[in-house]
Formats: structure tokens, sequence, C-alpha cells
């Protein structure tokens, strides 16, 4: 069980309560540098405080910024529905390491488990003209690890099954679709290494 920093940063003006979560975007940095220099930025924009819901250092630690519950300023036009995760780092010209990568693909199951599982996860890029989170980003291996723990705890829960699984199937879209063949795979294999 990996740990989240909790961070008790002043946001100024009043933060509106996110009506329907259905969307996490994956953003860079495109530099480096805390949380905190993060927040600082964001309110010298003008804006009510850090734009992010959780922040992942290169280290592996994660911190949390805006409430979870609230409307972000990560991604124009599509704050209202999504929850952002920022990866310290600028992907364009550099390559992730491992612990930043094992905290990435533990939040994204974390945050998918918080959320009933079904939440999209998309790039930055998939949804505007920029270049974040960079070329070099692992979303691929990111998400599709993820896809794997939430799909094994799913199942041990009694979520999924063997049975059900086309109503499940898509239930992480973006560039992570898994079929139904994938989700058997995973779950033989799940069941392989419980016994
Ligand atoms: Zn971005």
């Amino acid at each position: 069980m990996m740990k989240i920093y909790d961070t008790d940063f002043n946001f100024t003006g009043g933060l509106l309560t996110c009506p329907l979560t259905r969307r996490i975007v994956i953003h860079h940095r495109a530099g480096d540098g805390d949380v905190l220099s993060i927040h600082n930025g964001h309110l010298k924009q003008g804006w009510s405080g850090i734009g992010y819901h959780f922040y992942v250092r290169k280290d592996g630690s994660i911190y949390r910024g805006r409430n979870i519950e609230k409307i972000g300023a990560h991604a124009e036009g599509n704050n209202s529905d999504s929850i952002g995760i920022c990866f310290e780092g600028n992907f364009e010209n550099e390559k992730m390491g491992k612990a930043q990568l094992e905290s990435g693909r533990w939040l994204i199951a974390y945050i998918q488990e918080s959320y009933g599982k079904n939440l999209k996860v998309l790039k930055h890029s998939d949804l505007s003209a920029t270049a974040c989170p960079g070329k070099y980003f692992p979303f691929k291996e990111i998400t599709k690890a993820s896809t794997d723990e939430v799909v094994s705890k799913m199942f041990e829960d009694g979520i999924i099954s063997l049975s059900n699984i086309s109503n499940w199937e898509l239930f992480l879209s973006g560039s992570a679709k898994p079929k139904a063949d994938y989700i058997k795979t995973i779950i033989r294999r799940y069941q392989k290494k419980v016994g």
C-alpha cells in the first residue's frame, strides 16, 4: 500500500464540487520541482490554487493537490468531470524511472477502485492540441498495469466474472481499451496466482 501525502494548501475563492467524475486526465509538468511550487505557480496565474488533484514525483512520492471532489483546472473545457494527475518531469525529452512509474500505476488503480472502477483514462493530448504528457510518457505501461490490478480486484470482490465480462469490456477507454479476451487473460492469471 503506497501513501498519498496530504497537503494543506490555501485556495483563493470557492471551489466548485464536481457533479460527476468519469475521467482521469494524465499530464506532465514539463519540468521539475515540488508540489508547493506548482500551487504557487497556479496562484500566480490567477487560479484558485493548484489545478491538479494529484502530483507524482520522480522519487515515487504522491501528493494530493486540489480536493478530489472539487473541479480541477488542468484540461480546458474538460475539467468538470475529470481528475487531473500530473507527473514531475518533461517526457518530451526524458524517460520515466521505475519509482515514478510504479506510483503512477498504483495511483490510477487506487482512483479507479475509489470510484467504482470505470473511469476513462486519457492523455491531455487526447483532449487538446498539446504535447502533454510528452512523447516518451509510458501511457500504455501505466494504464495497462493498473487495468490488471483493477480487474483482479474486481474479480476478487465478485464484481466481474467470466460470465459477465461483456458488461465490463471497454470499461476503461482512451488508449487503454481492455477487450473481453484481455480481461479473461487477467482473470485466469489472477486465478493461477491465488491457486
Ligand atoms: Zn497537461
